[in-house]
């Protein structure tokens, strides 16, 4: 059975049975049951389905490890979290989050004001609020605010200038002043794509001179209690742990510094986010075991208190892509295969063909298991020599449209006879005659990963998973431009199964989508998010929850800062009633592509 990789990426939370992709949780609901449920309520299109569920599992999993890290070296700080509200802000990834993060003090992370507004308005008091990136006086008296509120908040400076302000808002105002934090520049960064976030010319953090500067000032002015934490982040997507320990040696030894010098509320080391995920469906690409990770970061913290005779610290982590990104699959329905229309019935040869298109006729005729790869070689080396000749004039184009039919007639009958007798073979060859699936999405909005950095994601068809795969695949979105396409890679090859649209529904899912690709997707060609819905059980019941449609083309209009009634108005003068009603319907309907199956 071909199985996508599923066990590489899939950590038990999706299982293939009969032929499905099913969620290996509560009452296993096939992913194509939730689909076609949303599709038979009208929301065609492209669908994000969330699990709160496996949200809450990463919660769970991320306290587990380090309180089982804490136990086992009877390490003596405490364990603490946050969600860093730039890798989802959604509402119906984070209200969830929040829930499920209640009974472990679970917090947020905010890097800009917008964010920083959601924390304090829905973090719980009591669990910690950390502020991170580069901030004005403005944002520093919010974070005032926020401690007036009676929000646990860390101000995390970026530079000495923020703890400039931080002074100033402190005696301008008769407001609490929030906790201070110092954003350490590491020498030791981090791997990875990521790697700007840390090291020595990094955009963010200060100097060892600097912290000096910052520990005077503080002293100086009397608010050397308020500083309680030590903060740094190498990066996101570690596949390595060895970046983290030196960079925790170099942090907590800057913290027990600190310390003895006379920060006695100095209480905490920050350890940023970056835990990976497995993206991919081939080969693991991370290279340590989460406890060992969570181990790691203790025993060498424990050590550091240890040498240099100071309290172990309390620890915070940022970690979001762990948390957030199995939490959202992205099912796509597909549209098209391209070799379609290249169908038997579509053949009009003539009396008298061209002599290489007898000999396609002839090779599609009598071919067998044997005689499969060789035809197939012979009939694309076919098709090249009459493209050419269509080119210098010599056929015409029903004559180039026989030989397209014919050669693809040709690949299909060739990878039905050579599937079972020599599948080895046919890969040789998967470049050449690979099938296009034209998918009902952008990856410019929901794949913007994949756009940017090439970042891979699984893909996995959610039916037919009982069949063997027989096409290798490239996958073309429904934008017009070019790059809105998975291209087949031999390395990591993508087969799907050779479907007909016309008799049964296929859908593709993309998986592990829920971190950072939501607000980082753009509306190229004016294409907006897909329609999204969180999935949750009760009494191990589905419940289909928070349905949020993909935007109104009129809608996408008025967000890029159009006057829609002038649109309106325009449409409605140029037309009679009953056409302006017809397009006033449309207008109103989102921009993915309709599909009707019959079932
Ligand atoms: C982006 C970011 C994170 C989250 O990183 P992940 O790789 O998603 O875990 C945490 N902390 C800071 C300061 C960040 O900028």
């Amino acid at each position: 059975m071909h199985t996508y990789g599923i066990d590489i990426w899939g950590e038990d939370n999706f299982i293939i049975e009969n032929g499905l992709a099913k969620l290996n949780y509560a009452s296993k609901p096939a992913l194509v049951d939730i689909v076609r449920d949303i599709r038979e309520q009208d929301f065609k299109g492209p669908l994000l389905l969330r699990f709160p569920h496996l949200t809450r599992l990463q919660i769970e999993k991320l306290y587990t490890l380090y309180n089982n890290a804490i136990n086992e070296y009877d390490y003596k700080g405490k364990f603490n979290a946050v969600f860093p509200l730039k890798v989802n802000q959604l509402p119906n990834f984070l209200l969830p989050l929040i829930k499920s993060g209640e009974e472990f003090g679970y917090g947020l992370e905010a890097g800009s004001k917008a964010e920083l507004f959601l924390a304090m308005t829905y973090n719980k008091i009591g669990a910690p609020i950390t502020i991170n990136g580069f901030k004005d006086k403005e944002m520093i008296h919010l974070a005032f605010i926020a401690k007036k509120m009676g929000h646990n908040i860390t101000v995390i400076i970026e530079g000495l200038n923020e703890l400039k302000m931080i002074l100033e808002v402190e005696k301008e105002t008769s407001l609490p002043t929030p906790n201070v934090g110092i954003r350490v520049r590491l020498f030791n960064s981090g791997g990875g794509a990521w790697a700007k976030s840390g090291g020595i010319d990094s955009k963010f953090g200060l100097s060892s001179t600097e912290i000096l500067e910052a520990y005077e000032l503080l002293k100086s002015n009397n608010l050397l209690h308020y500083l309680t934490m030590i903060h740094f982040h190498i990066g996101s997507a570690m596949t390595n742990i060895k970046p983290l320990k030196k960079a925790l040696k170099e942090s907590g030894h800057i913290y027990a510094e600190l310390k003895n010098m006379g920060a006695t509320n100095l209480k905490a080391i920050n350890i940023g986010g970056g835990l990976a995920v497995e993206y991919s469906q081939y080969h693991r690409t991370t290279q340590y075991h989460l406890q060992e990770f969570a181990n790691d970061v203790i025993f060498t913290l424990k050590n550091i208190a240890k040498q240099k005779g100071v309290e172990e610290p309390n620890i915070f982590t940022e970690s979001g892509r762990f948390i957030s990104a199995n939490s959202t699959v992205l099912v796509t329905p597909v549209l098209e295969l391209f070799s379609a229309e290249y169908e038997l019935s579509n053949l009009r040869l003539k009396k008298d063909n061209p002599p290489l298109i007898e000999e396609l006729n002839e090779l599609y005729k009598d071919m067998n298991g044997k005689t499969a790869l060789e035809y197939m070689h012979d009939s694309m080396d076919h098709l090249e020599s009459l493209l050419k000749l269509f080119d210098l004039g010599y056929i015409d184009l029903q004559d180039r449209s026989n030989a397209e039919i014919l050669a693809q007639l040709i690949i299909k009958k060739a990878i039905s006879l050579l599937e079972i007798a020599d599948y080895e073979e046919l890969k040789r060859i998967d470049n050449k005659i690979q099938e296009k699936y034209l998918l009902n999405f952008s990856i410019f909005q929901s794949l913007p990963d994949f756009w940017g950095i090439n970042q891979e994601f699984p893909i996995m068809p959610i039916t037919h998973l009982d069949k063997k795969p027989t096409r290798s695949a490239s996958l073309w979105d429904i934008t017009c431009d070019s790059d809105g396409e998975i291209e087949f890679n031999a390395k990591k090859p993508l087969y799907l199964h050779d479907v007909n649209l016309e008799k049964e529904e296929y859908y593709l899912a993309f998986f592990n989508v829920g971190a950072y690709q939501d607000t980082l997707g753009m509306r190229h060609n004016l294409f907006s998010h897909p329609t999204e819905v969180n999935v949750v059980f009760e009494n191990n019941e589905l419940k289909l929850e928070k349905i949020i449609e993909s935007q109104k083309i009129i809608d996408i209009l008025e967000d890029i800062d159009y006057d829609t009634k002038e649109i309106k108005k325009i449409l409605k003068s140029s037309l009679d009633k009953s056409t302006y009603v017809i397009l006033k319907k449309y207008l109103n309907e989102n921009s993915y592509l309709k599909t009707s199956w019959s079932h």
